[in-house]
């Protein structure tokens, strides 16, 4: 029989980066053995659930390309078998009534002296005995449902953690059913993962507690257990658990900064999992070929907004420049930028900003951020590479750059070549190194102190806008001459 996983989110906020990392490698671990993802939305929280966030995560794991093979499965359905189940449990005598209150509990035990209060509650049931039980709730007086826990050890080898074993004694007999006749948790999602037919759990570390109580159960019901991994939490560069405050929790927060799912993915897989080897790029087959629980960490993985932009930066860098396109003027329009920017330019001339932008960026947002010099006029000056490339010597820059765009004035062709030799030729005549006519060539025609290679970008001005910028900048350097520096 195939592998059967569950990503079970509940649908309390936003697709959590943590919680889109546990449904990838389950995801992953399905696609690896040929088995079933199955997506359950744990939504018996009715206050703090919404068809907002069950949507918002359904979005983000279409967004990461994470494919269901069934679902999602609302456990808000499946109250009727919870509660059933648990009253089967109670008629086999391996759970119990308890009529009293949590607070009649906490206080008597306190005043015993007994640790856990279900200690108590156990031993009221039993005074009470079998009859007055069915009696009182006959008569309809309220009762919790409680597990008896049988004495022992409860073991499980973890897919991530190896052996793991619980003293039973240190297990509470638990309430599986409310008195307002509501499942708690680990009932509802015991009995869902039977329903569903899950083989294997594979969920965050901080689930870990629940996993004990959660064996009793399915041994109490007489089901097969299934396997669990548990892997481990995701951490801030401060070794803190990752929040707000280290910035971008949400997926849907990174699809709008810029960042491709397939690069979120592959940095997804790489926190609390390695191959074994220094491969980190891996395509999405890659992955699903490589994976395996035996290469998940036993300790916290830390989440490197670093390491996420160069990882961007190599998927962007690779993909075809037709298919930053769209996704390029997506991120132009959200920043404002309308089709006029380069409805004027030739065909062809946005596939070109994008292959020169895309090598060098780390997201396509950051592509927006350095094609704004391509887009618009250059209105000022960038103060670091103004101070060294044009405040030192306003004068002789000017003349400089005047003398270097008589040249290309002339060019016969506006391309890469052309333009190299002639820069040269001109660099020559001055005695000067091509890099002192670069640098304020640079500055005069982006405004920046850093872009693509100077001969791309006057290719792609062209000549005219070219000219035009070198003669802004002369301007400029002559009231800087003058003293004015505004
Ligand atoms: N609903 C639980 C959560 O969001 C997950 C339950 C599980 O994976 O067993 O943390």
């Amino acid at each position: 029989m195939s592998i059967r996983l569950r990503f079970a989110p509940s649908p309390t906020g936003y697709l959590h980066v943590g919680g889109a990392r546990t449904a990838l490698f389950n995801w992953l671990l399905a696609r690896h053995e040929g088995g079933a993802f199955v997506l359950r939305i744990e939504d018996t929280d009715r206050e703090r659930s919404s068809d907002a966030h069950t949507q918002a995560i359904l979005d983000g794991l279409a967004w990461l390309g994470l494919d269901l093979d069934e679902g999602p499965f609302f456990q808000s359905e499946g109250v009727e078998r919870h509660a059933a189940q648990a009253r089967r449990l109670l008629e086999e005598g391996k759970a119990y009534r308890d009529f009293s209150t949590p607070d009649e509990l906490r206080v008597e035990a306190e005043r015993q002296g007994i640790g856990h209060p279900s200690v108590l509650a156990r031993r009221w049931a039993e005074e009470m005995g079998d009859e007055e039980s069915d009696r009182r709730a006959g008569a309809g007086d309220p009762f919790a449902i409680r597990l008896r826990i049988p004495a022992g050890q409860t073991r499980w080898e973890d897919l991530v953690h190896g052996p793991m074993s619980f003293d039973n004694h240190d297990i509470d007999d638990f309430v599986i059913l409310r008195a307002d006749g509501s499942p708690v948790y680990n009932l509802a999602v015991v009995s869902d993962d039977a329903e569903q037919r899950i083989d294997t759990v594979i969920r965050g570390d901080d689930h870990i507690s629940n996993t004990p109580k959660q064996i009793l159960l399915y041994e109490a019901f007489g089901w097969d257990v299934p396997r669990f991994g548990h892997v481990p939490m995701i951490l801030g560069p401060d070794g803190k658990r990752l929040s707000k405050r280290h910035g971008a929790t949400a997926v849907e927060e990174y699809a709008g900064q810029g960042i491709l799912p397939d690069a979120m993915v592959n940095f997804l897989a790489l926190l609390g999992w390695n191959p074994g080897d220094e491969e980190e790029v891996m395509s999405r087959a890659r992955l699903v070929e490589r994976f395996s629980m035996e290469r998940v960490n036993h300790t916290s993985a830390v989440f490197d907004t670093e390491k996420l932009g160069w990882m961007n930066g190599r998927y962007l860098a690779a993909m075809p420049a037709g298919d930053v396109v769209p996704l390029f003027v997506e991120a132009l329009e959200a920043d404002g930028w309308g089709g006029d920017a380069w409805s004027d330019r030739e065909d062809g001339w946005l596939l070109e900003l994008v292959a020169l932008l895309k090598v060098r960026a780390r997201s396509v947002n950051e592509m927006v951020e350095q094609a704004r010099p391509f887009l618009g006029e250059v209105e000022t000056y960038e103060e670091s590479a103004s101070a060294k490339q044009f405040e030192k010597d306003p004068a002789g820059t000017a003349e400089r750059l005047a003398t270097l765009a008589a040249a290309f004035a002339e060019a016969p062709e506006w391309d890469e070549e052309d333009l190299e030799e002639i820069l040269r030729e001109v660099a020559a005549s001055l005695e000067i190194g091509a890099g002192k006519m670069i640098h304020p060539l640079r500055l005069a025609v982006t405004g920046r102190g850093i872009s693509p290679g100077i001969f791309d970008v006057l290719v792609l001005l062209g000549r005219e806008e070219t000219l035009a910028r070198v003669a802004n900048a002369c301007k400029h350097l002559s009231r800087l001459g003058d003293g004015d520096v505004s």
